[in-house]
């Protein structure tokens, strides 16, 4: 006899990019009725990194993050 360990693939919604995913797919949230994330786990991460970027541009402004030196350098604006 051969038993089913596995369990089913379920195919959750994101309401991000509207594919359907397997729930792996997902963060768990124990808020939501299905127990998951309403946004599947790449969503999420893409939304995550335009936040930081959003946030270093309200705490840094006028200023640019320099890759190589791993510094904030200030922008030159000249009027
Ligand atoms: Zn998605």
């Amino acid at each position: 006899m051969v038993g089913n360990m596995k369990q089913p693939i379920v195919l959750v919604r994101c309401t991000k990019c509207e594919a359907h995913k397997p729930d792996t797919e997902f963060h768990k949230n124990n808020n939501s009725s299905n127990g998951l994330c309403c946004w599947c786990k790449e969503c999420t991460n893409a939304n995550s990194r335009r936040i930081r970027a959003e946030l270093n541009t309200y705490f840094h402004p006028g200023e640019v993050y320099n890759k190589s030196t791993h510094r904030w350098d200030k922008v030159n604006v000249n009027f």
